[in-house]
């Protein structure tokens, strides 16, 4: 493979500014273009995009700028020959600290006082309710990027952190690591659950009646992986029947949230729109893994983090 433009698709703008990203690209020999619907792409071309479009398939080297690649379609990628990588890597630290706020934010009410402030009420919360991290337990269903984030740090804040793996091996600042046919086990001593795996065939509708059911009734589910991965009306039936405390959820089945859903009404449910990995230095980072592959592959060496 021989690269001789970066094209940048427009699509980049729902993570980053486009011309930020252009300018982190440079300095790598290789012509970089901001492109847009209608482009068309064939041998020598590199593509860096948030979604898909079918034209792509017919450049050398598409690189998506998510972690989760759910909406391509790897399979045309396969067979067109088309190199296909994601940013899998870069999102621990954002999302890592995204995740312990909204732990800290459930533990020690910060919502509820920020209710209060919009009415001008000086609004003490019930004895019992405010707690501490420390000493409580999280269960991290996904240890890659995003789980050891969130792990390192709630262990650094005196959590016990469980977690849900495929191969079970263990993993740093995790005490116990289950197989995912032991998530009900896995789930049911945590004061946290939170999804931190990718949308597959397998893990879509993973959280659903029986693993809320498993939960603790003082348990909140954390979804920073992908909307499908939970039955949302299965969760909403369970927030309602109080088989759970809440949640905090960054990733919806449908995006942006409808104004009519009934996650927007919960009082223990924090809704954010899909932002926990967002920082202003997010077009370094990427451009950082795409100028790392861009160097590979003039030395001739197998890309990084590819998927297809
Ligand atoms: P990663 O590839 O580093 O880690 C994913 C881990 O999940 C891997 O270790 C994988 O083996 C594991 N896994 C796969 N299937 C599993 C299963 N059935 N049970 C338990 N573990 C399973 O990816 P990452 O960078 O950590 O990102 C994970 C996902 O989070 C992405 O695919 C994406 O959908 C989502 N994500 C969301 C945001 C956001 O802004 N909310 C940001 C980044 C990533």
């Amino acid at each position: 493979m021989h690269i001789e433009r970066i094209a940048v698709d427009e699509s980049v703008g729902r993570v980053m500014p486009p011309g930020l990203f252009v300018e982190a690209l440079s300095g790598h020999g290789v012509p970089v273009e901001r492109v847009g619907d209608g482009e068309e792409f064939g041998p020598g071309d590199a593509v860096a995009t948030f979604g898909h479009r079918d034209a792509f398939v017919d450049a050398d080297w598409v690189h998506c700028v998510r972690a989760g690649y759910d909406e391509f379609p790897v399979a045309d990628y396969e067979a067109a020959g088309t190199a296909l990588t994601n940013s899998t890597g870069v999102h621990g630290t954002t999302v890592g600290e995204t995740v312990v706020a909204y732990m800290l934010t459930l533990a020690r009410r910060l919502h509820a006082y920020r209710d209060a402030q919009r009415d001008r009420e000086w609004d003490l919360p019930s004895y019992e309710e405010p707690f501490t991290l420390d000493g409580e337990r999280v269960c991290v269903v996904g240890l890659g990027t995003l789980g050891r984030g969130v792990a390192d740090r709630a262990a650094a804040l005196g959590m016990d952190v469980v977690g849900v793996r495929r191969s079970g091996d263990p993993v740093e600042h995790v005490s116990t690591v289950f197989t995912p046919d032991r998530l009900h086990e896995a789930v049911a001593d945590a004061r946290f659950v939170v999804l931190a795996m990718p949308l597959t065939a397998e893990t879509e509708g993973m959280v659903a009646a029986p693993e809320l059911d498993a939960m603790r009734e003082d348990a909140y589910l954390v979804n920073v992986a992908r909307g499908p991965v939970v039955d949302e009306d299965d969760l909403v039936a369970a927030l309602d029947g109080g088989d759970i405390a809440g949640a905090a959820l960054d990733v919806f089945a449908e995006e942006p949230l409808p104004a009519e859903s009934s996650l927007w009404e919960f009082d223990e449910v924090l809704v954010t729109p899909h932002v926990s990995a967002a920082t202003g230095k997010y077009h370094e980072d990427i451009a950082a893994l795409v100028g790392e592959n861009v160097e590979k592959i003039a030395a001739g060496d197998p890309l990084t983090n590819r998927v297809a």
